[in-house]
């Protein structure tokens, strides 16, 4: 199924940031070319995994940058927050299933260490990646990416007048 990208994201910042006042969240979306092909639920959950991530390891808050843009044929969304950051040791670890990083500025902070687990299989199942850099005591970005879909667009102003006419000449199906 389609789905559009930037509303999806929209839905899961004003979600998570009812819960948080000493984060701001800002949203940069890309308003046309934004369709992924795959389940909107369990895009949902990626962003929810990682966007979470992002304010719960900002413990002293911070901007949390979610940014989405095209790159190299791949529509990508960079999650960046300027909380503890992640060793350099443990980057390639935080995917899997139960890892959890023991230092001392986050023993306190809860969790499963299953998120982003979770987040790694869905976004394979997407033919999609996601991949993480960080500098430890700085801040992280969790980099998401996603194969476009070529030839699925909004309707230009045209074509909605030409809807609106009667004149169905671009039809967007909405799942
Ligand atoms: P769960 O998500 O299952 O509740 P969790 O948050 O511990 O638990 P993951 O989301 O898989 O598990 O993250 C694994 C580990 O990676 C975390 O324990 C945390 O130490 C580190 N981590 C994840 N995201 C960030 C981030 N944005 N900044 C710093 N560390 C992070
Ligand atoms: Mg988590």
């Amino acid at each position: 199924k389609y789905v559009e990208l930037s509303p999806i994201i929209h839905k899961v910042i004003g979600n998570l940031q009812i819960n948080t006042n000493v984060h701001h969240i800002t949203f940069t979306p890309l308003t046309e070319n934004d369709y992924i092909l795959g389940d909107r639920s369990k895009i949902e959950q990626v962003f929810t995994n990682v966007i979470s991530n992002a304010i719960k390891y900002s413990p002293n808050g911070g901007d949390i940058h979610v940014k989405m843009y095209e790159k190299e044929g791949q529509l990508t969304v960079d999650v960046e927050d300027h909380g503890l950051g992640i060793p350099e040791e443990a980057l390639t670890k935080v995917f899997s299933k139960f890892y959890r990083i023991d230092n001392s500025d986050r023993r306190k902070i809860g969790g499963t260490g299953l998120g982003l687990a979770i987040v790694q299989e869905i976004m394979r199942s997407h033919e999609g990646e996601v991949n993480v850099s960080s500098k430890y005591g700085e801040g992280s970005i969790f980099t998401l990416t996603f194969p476009i879909v070529e030839g699925k667009r909004k309707e230009t102003d045209t074509e909605k007048r030409n809807i609106h006419s009667g004149y169905k000449i671009f039809v967007i199906e909405d799942d």
